[in-house]
């Protein structure tokens, strides 16, 4: 009977799993189950002796070998990804050389990443629990009526039902008979990030009417646009409106930010503008909260996005405009783990498959970005002024070679002291930002600045307090440390690197009466500490806000008059060719912070070298000439974007073969 030969149809399918290697594993499975599975959908396979979470990415071209394992099952029965978003991803793994499987993984809440809830996490959560509600008709007990009824009936925590007499047995019964009921709602984005309305009563200026129309002017097409507005010019209100074209044509926005902690600025407008439209991702979220926002996102509850840069997986359908805040932040490079991608470059490719206008951001651009708009191949639109009486700040340079600093008033010359006491006497506030970024124990001449380096690779040397020497973290050279300089042989060390602590300490010294605050890594452990920190500054509770780089972005402080650069020159002995670009821009930034209402803004910049082309340009806020002089020497030396870098690196558990495959594989460049 034919029957008897009857086999039944299999085909292959190629699943990528994450974390193995870039290659895909084919498997069997039958046809009769292939209705409703679509590119990104994960499934269980077994590997090796392991289940494991993998992706279908496509149908097997051509007949494998026979003796392949068959699928354990799909897990997913709606899909995940829209072809849109999927393409995305693929071209992510192609060009940043990640495993798709990685980024696939990548691009879904955690909680869909895991074997052993794979289960749950398909299906739609009913949301976070926010109270009960209490259906006072269906009690007809009138001793339990009659406290039940002084409750907020609606929404009722179960601490306030118990609070008023009712056993948690009794509670539990009553949840039983249906009189109370379970309420599950949407988490609250930052409930402590309050609206701010005030910015939907402005009248855009001049210049914002210009950039708001050539954006909206550009829906529906492709069209990357560089939004290059100086400190305080209010881009956000550009932002805003722009969005609301978009939102106003039924579709939806996606903001990438390079910290939520600082972004309360920009959420605060948004909230505003497009209330509980508006979800947050970010990654102090729990588990559950995250896979819930991923959901409402991906059925339409959530229309605009804002979020760092995992983000740009946001599940968004109908995407009808994307905006990058503060385009050159370094933050929007993932280097680990796998994919390592330029969370803004790869913004740019999502617009472009998307068919969309994207907007970059920022008062100091990229120079690949500003590179770009030179080019013509963005659109470059200018922010020159702020809106009504805010100036610009003024800019003053300390040279610390002629105005001493010595261990004892370290960090703190006679011109930055009395700024800060006048700045206290006048109840305006102060900003002192400490650049610390990439920062290592090193020691600095106090009379000329000069710090000692390797005579080999001639990087900065690192002071290390045991033994009291000196290293080259580059190529291992160790030197003692003398008592005094060498290079002009007056001037003792300073030691730096000792963080914001001690600078903490002296000013309680010298500022008795200032309340104040510090702001870094250390201190906002947990964005909603930093939130509230900014929070409390924002009130005026303290008068000075001491801090690394958290303190350079995004935060709008109308009584802050002085901003004051604690020493502005570490951070250029970096072995890193971007190092005068990120310090220029973090110059601007933080001095941006300065004078933003109607007091006038002042800035005092401390530094050894009061010379250098870059320090100068920062301090008369020129992007400009900073940008003609360095993209000569970026073409000169054949750096981005005159070239693209890429970064191999080669891993073993034994030394010996590693170099052997290294020299083998630098040979074959
Ligand atoms: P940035 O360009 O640095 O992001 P912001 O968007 O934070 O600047 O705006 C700086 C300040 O200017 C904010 O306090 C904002 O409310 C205010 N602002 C923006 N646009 C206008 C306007 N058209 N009229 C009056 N004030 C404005
Ligand atoms: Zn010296």
């Amino acid at each position: 009977m034919a029957c008897l030969f009857f086999r039944m149809p299999v085909s292959y399918i190629n699943i990528a799993v994450p974390g193995t290697s870039r290659r895909l594993f084919t498997y069997s499975f039958d046809i009769i189950d292939k209705s409703g599975i679509s590119p990104g959908d994960r499934v269980l396979v077994p590997l090796g002796r392991r289940k494991a979470i993998g992706y279908y990415i496509e149908k097997a071209p051509s007949v494998p070998k026979t003796g392949l394992k068959s699928i354990i099952e799909i897990i997913d029965r709606k899909p995940l990804f829209s072809a849109e978003l999927f393409s995305f991803l693929r071209w992510m793994s192609d060009y940043y050389f990640a495993g798709i499987g990685d980024v696939l993984r990548a691009a879904l809440p955690p909680e869909m990443r895991k074997l052993k809830q794979h289960k749950h996490s398909s299906g739609d959560l009913p949301g976070v629990l926010k109270g009960y509600k209490i259906d006072l008709t269906l009690i007809d007990n009138d001793a339990i009526r009659q406290p039940l009824s002084t409750l907020d009936i609606d929404c009722a925590s179960k601490n306030d039902i118990l609070g008023i007499g009712i056993s948690d047995y009794k509670f539990r019964k009553l949840i039983g008979q249906k009189v109370i009921q379970p309420v599950y709602g949407l988490p609250d984005i930052l409930p402590y990030i309050k609206p701010r309305p005030e910015i939907k009563g402005l009248k855009p200026t001049s210049e914002q009417t210009t950039a708001i129309k050539s954006i909206s002017g550009n829906m529906g097409s492709f069209k990357p646009i560089l939004l290059y507005g100086i400190t305080g010019s209010g881009k956000t209100l550009v932002y805003c409106r722009a969005a609301e074209e978009v939102m106003a044509r039924s579709k939806t926005v996606l903001i990438l930010v390079p910290e939520i902690a600082l972004a309360g600025t920009l959420l605060a407008s948004f909230r505003a503008f497009f209330g509980d439209r508006v979800a947050l991702m970010h990654s102090a979220l729990k588990a559950k909260e995250r896979l819930l926002i991923w959901q409402n996102i991906k059925n339409g509850t959530y229309r605009i996005v804002i979020g760092a840069r995992s983000a740009i997986f946001a599940p968004l359908d109908n995407l009808g405009l994307i905006i990058v805040d503060e385009e050159h932040d370094e933050s929007y490079k993932q280097d680990d783990p796998s994919p390592r991608f330029q969370g803004r470059d790869s913004a740019v490719m999502r617009a472009r498959m998307a068919n969309i206008p994207i907007v970059l951001g920022s008062a100091t651009p990229s120079l690949e970005s500003f590179h770009n708009a030179q080019s013509g191949r963005y659109e470059l639109i200018k922010l020159t002024k702020r809106p009504e009486k805010a100036e610009t700040p003024v800019v003053r340079l300390v040279d610390l070679t002629k105005e001493r600093v010595t261990r004892d008033n370290l960090f703190f010359t006679k011109t930055m002291a009395s700024h800060i006491k006048k700045s206290i006497k006048n109840k305006q506030q102060v900003i002192l930002y400490l650049n610390r970024r990439g920062f290592s124990p090193r020691i600095k001449c106090t009379n000329c600045g000069d710090s000692p380096i390797c005579p080999h690779c001639m990087v900065t040397l690192t002071y290390h307090r045991s033994g009291n020497k000196l290293m080259c973290h580059l190529c291992g050279y160790t030197t003692f440390k003398g008592d005094t300089c060498e290079k002009c042989g007056k001037g003792e060390f300073l030691y730096i690197g000792t963080g914001t602590q001690k600078i903490e300490d002296k000013i309680g010294e010298l500022f008795e009466t200032a309340r104040m605050v510090r702001l870094d890594s250390d201190s906002a452990r947990g964005r909603e500490r930093a939130h509230h920190i900014l929070a409390d500054f924002a009130s005026h509770k303290y008068d000075i806000l001491l801090g690394t780089q958290m303190v350079t972005k995004g935060i709008d402080f109308p009584d802050v008059s002085l901003v004051g650069v604690l020493m502005a020159d570490i951070g250029l002995d970096m072995p890193d060719f971007r190092a005068s670009e990120k310090l220029f821009a973090r110059l601007i930034q933080v001095a941006g912070r300065s004078g933003r209402g109607i007091i006038p803004g002042e800035v005092i910049v401390q530094t050894f070298k009061p010379e250098l082309d870059l320090i100068d340009d920062a301090a008369r806020q020129d992007y400009d000439t900073f940008y003609d002089r360095e993209i000569k020497s970026r073409e000169l030396f054949k750096y981005p974007p005159f070239s693209h870098l890429v970064n191999f690196r080669l891993s073993s558990r034994k030394e010996t073969p590693l170099e052997k495959n290294t020299l083998a594989f630098k040979i074959s460049l």
